[in-house]
């Protein structure tokens, strides 16, 4: 048997949560043709042996709409495995522009472009096209965000949107999404966009209903008012009918820190009765200062320093409360005032799961984020020893490491740590359901 792609001796984290096993998975016609011990040969071959072969990673929060025309290659995402990228998040996106763009650019537009000079397709199907005739390497669903069309439409954007305001903007949504994208963003915390009453977006976002196409948000508050943004949220996808993906969910502000568990279960209880989805910062870890109430919630707790015990700084507590022979409880009670890394850690599987089959699932792209005989051919291998973020907050632009090979469509985009230049990126639809 012949494929345009072979790699031999993988270890596969499918992206379904199942546990890994030992195949060789053979890419045609820019699918993944079969997974098992396959004979044959491959026009290009990988050797994964010792590797872990997933399906790429499916960035569920980006601003990478300007990034996928300005530097096509995207190898700030691939280097890590991303192989989709869902734009147009928090309000924000490059289309429509029949007006152009004020200079300056109104915040927070301006991240995606503070020239101005990018804002320059007057419909949203201008944009897809460009990215259909100037694809960049890796995939992209996209969102239409509210605040650019409030700006596309509202002189004075410190008000609710008027009738004909909403009129315009619902039109705009409408030609979006039969243009191509997946859904609607808001930005509501964000100046442009605070006025923006709940019933201005609910009567923008109507087209949103016939298509079931997803309402994605940064909420308007996400610090004390928290709840009361989760409810806004979940009252905006009962009244249109369509899914909502809260977007990096977070509790802001040191009185809120904790406040996830109260969040959590919130989020969890409204999702028996409308679908809801989230994402949150790729971080495992916090940290504060040591407290047997957040011990309780954490998987894992590294003590970071200690005035009265300083001999355990950098040590797990599990050990340190078996070397002092004392419960977790009592041993918290001795260390204290300390400070505390708390880490919550979960398989392999199931991290991937989340940044692949889930993330496929909650944004509706069939086909993507499984390996699977039919699947697209969307593959990161990569070294499980070796994986890691080069960055940090003081450095924050240094390529990942470990990842060996990275294929979006069947075609290497990333190998050998450097980018290969292809750029078989397409522009993705939603399957509703
Ligand atoms: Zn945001």
């Amino acid at each position: 048997m012949r494929y345009d792609l072979l790699i031999r001796n993988a270890t596969v984290v499918d992206g379904t949560r199942a546990t890994r096993f030992e195949a060789d998975i053979g890419v045609r016609g820019g699918k993944i043709a079969e997974i098992g011990r396959l004979k044959g040969k491959g026009d290009v071959e990988c050797d994964a042996s010792g590797k872990i072969a997933a399906p790429g990673f499916i960035d569920a929060h980006t601003h990478d709409d300007r990034l996928m025309l300005s530097a096509p290659d995207m190898a700030p995402k691939v280097s890590q495995g991303v192989t989709t990228v869902i734009a147009g998040n928090c309000g924000v996106s490059l289309a429509p522009a029949p007006r152009g763009m004020p200079r300056p650019v109104t915040p927070p537009l301006d991240l995606m472009d503070c020239e101005g000079g990018w804002f320059h397709f007057p419909k949203f199907a201008n944009y897809v096209e460009e990215l259909r005739a100037r694809p960049a390497a890796t995939n992209c669903a996209l969102l239409v965000g509210h605040t650019m069309l409030r700006v596309q439409t509202m002189k004075d954007l410190d008000r609710p949107a008027s009738q004909g305001e909403i009129k315009k903007m619902k039109e705009m949504v409408d030609e979006a999404l039969a243009a191509g994208a997946i859904g609607l963003s808001t930005g509501l915390y964000y100046e442009p966009a605070r006025a923006a009453t709940t019933e201005e977006v609910i009567e923008v976002c109507r087209p949103l209903t016939r298509r079931q196409a997803l309402y994605c948000t940064h909420m308007r508050d996400e610090g004390d008012h928290v709840v009361d943004s989760l409810e806004e949220t979940f009252r905006i996808g009962r009244a249109l009918g369509v899914p909502v993906v809260i977007s990096h969910h977070k509790v802001v502000g040191k009185p809120n820190f904790g406040r996830s568990a109260e969040t959590l279960p919130i989020i969890e209880k409204a999702m028996s009765a409308q679908k809801i989805g989230l994402d949150c910062y790729p971080y495992c870890a916090s940290s504060t200062i040591l407290s047997f109430s957040r011990v309780g919630v954490a998987s894992k707790v590294l003590v970071t320093w200690s005035k009265r015990h300083p001999e355990f700084s950098g040590m797990d507590l599990a050990e340190i409360s078996r070397k002092m022979n004392l419960s977790v409880e009592k041993t918290v009670e001795q260390l204290l005032p300390a400070g505390a890394i708390y880490l919550n850690l979960f398989p392999l599987e199931t991290a991937v799961y989340k940044m692949t089959g889930l993330t496929a699932k909650t944004f509706g792209l069939a086909d993507r984020g499984v390996l699977k005989p039919g699947f697209a051919a969307d593959i990161a291998v990569f070294d499980e020893s070796k994986i890691d973020e080069a960055a940090s907050f003081e450095k924050p632009i240094e390529p990942a490491k470990g990842m060996v090979a990275v294929i979006v469509n069947g075609t290497v985009v990333w190998r050998g740590g450097k980018k290969t230049g292809a750029r078989p990126g397409r522009v993705l639809s939603r399957t509703a359901g």
